[in-house]
């Protein structure tokens, strides 16, 4: 399949580009385009042949549901019934935005959307490109983040092309993706409602405005052995580099001498070795290449760089990462969720 890439900038938005890419989605085609928290690959979310097309492109395991894109907050009503009157306000409050809800859905959702599940995860998102797109081709859109299945989510045009090229029929080629770690999955249909993905908008936002919020127990037991996540994309090797990474948690200092210690036997068994690190470390590692997150204090900063980093080691050929815990408070929480799930729970406690 020829892909055409059509670049668009967002604070010029040229309307011939997305009329042509809407057109694309209306007669079932797939286009991948930019949200604020990874790139989408979307669909018609209301037509099922479409929607496979999707699974098909990726490689994705056919009961991992998709998120529905909406540019409009009424167009819920269509997806979704039984809407309890506080998640109206939720959606007041952090849409558009990186938050998507999963509520009972209505029988316009195909069942290739929903993984066969009766419910439906809907979010609006915040990109100025994916809402003119949305409204223009006047469509519910399915998109779940446009990489292969198992890589790292692409925050870059350049991740998606490196994926998708030759896979779909249209990349909307824009800018970096501005909070680089997907949308915090909720579902409302138990109250408090629950967590099932940490994400862009983070539980302490939630409590703040809900009082209190639950999280599904496979995000913090240790011991994941019986525990089936709720979202049934969770329970699959996610995010992954092609190299073995390993995350070091504890005090900041303890874990720079275990990462220096553990680096070097693995090169006097003559492999490269990556540090994912921070400002405050980045100086303290010798002998392997070093990507900084950035300032460990700014967990924002953190999460927009993480998954360029993890596909930047791959670009360097590094065989082994050794990556640095953050506090998982605020985005922290899915950062660390992320980089967890990317080294399949490989993880030493210092
Ligand atoms: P992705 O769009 O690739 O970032 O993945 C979407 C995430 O939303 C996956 O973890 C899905 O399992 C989750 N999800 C989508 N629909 C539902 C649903 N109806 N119930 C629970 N989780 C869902
Ligand atoms: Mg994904």
């Amino acid at each position: 399949m020829k892909t055409e890439i059509l670049k668009i900038d967002e604070n010029n938005i040229d309307f011939e580009k997305i009329k042509y890419a809407a057109k694309v989605l209306k007669e079932g085609g797939l286009v991948v385009f930019p949200t604020e928290t990874v790139y989408g690959l979307g669909a018609d979310a209301l037509n099922g042949k479409a929607v496979l097309k999707i699974f098909e492109a990726k490689g994705r395991p056919s009961d991992n549901p998709l998120i529905v894109h909406i540019a409009c907050k009424e167009e819920i009503y269509n997806l979704m019934v039984d809407i309890p009157c506080d998640a109206l306000k939720l959606m007041d409050k952090f849409w558009p935005g990186p938050l998507t809800l999963v509520g009972k859905k209505t029988s316009n959702v195909p069942d290739s959307v929903t993984a066969g599940l009766d419910t439906v995860a809907v979010r609006m998102p915040k990109n100025k490109i994916a809402l003119s797109l949305i409204e223009e081709a006047k469509l519910p859109v399915a998109a779940p983040s446009a990489n292969l299945s198992g890589r790292p989510s692409p925050t870059t045009a350049k991740h998606v092309i490196d994926d998708l090229n030759g896979r779909v029929d249209v990349i909307i080629e824009a800018g970096n993706s501005d909070i680089g770690v997907e949308s915090t999955v909720l579902d409302i249909t138990l109250w408090p409602p629950v967590i099932l993905r940490p994400g862009g908008v983070s539980k302490e936002q939630l409590e703040e405005f809900l009082g209190k919020v639950d999280v599904d127990p496979s995000l913090t037991e240790k011991d994941l052995d019986g525990l089936i996540p709720k979202s049934p994309g969770m329970k699959y090797k996610h995010y992954s580099p092609k190299a073995e990474l390993i995350v070091v948690e504890g005090e900041v200092s303890d874990v720079v001498g275990k990462i220096n210690a553990i680096a070097g036997e693995y090169k006097e068994k003559g492999l490269s070795v990556g540090v994912l690190s921070t400002e405050q470390t980045k100086n303290l590692y010798n002998g392997a290449v070093v990507i900084s997150l950035g300032d460990r204090l700014e967990p924002e900063t953190i999460a927009s760089n993480l998954f360029k980093a993890l596909r930047d080691f791959d670009d360097l050929g590094v065989q082994i990462i050794l990556a640095e815990a953050i506090d998982d408070k605020g985005i922290g929480f899915a950062v660390m969720n992320r980089m967890r799930k990317a080294a399949g729970y490989k993880i030493i406690h210092i």
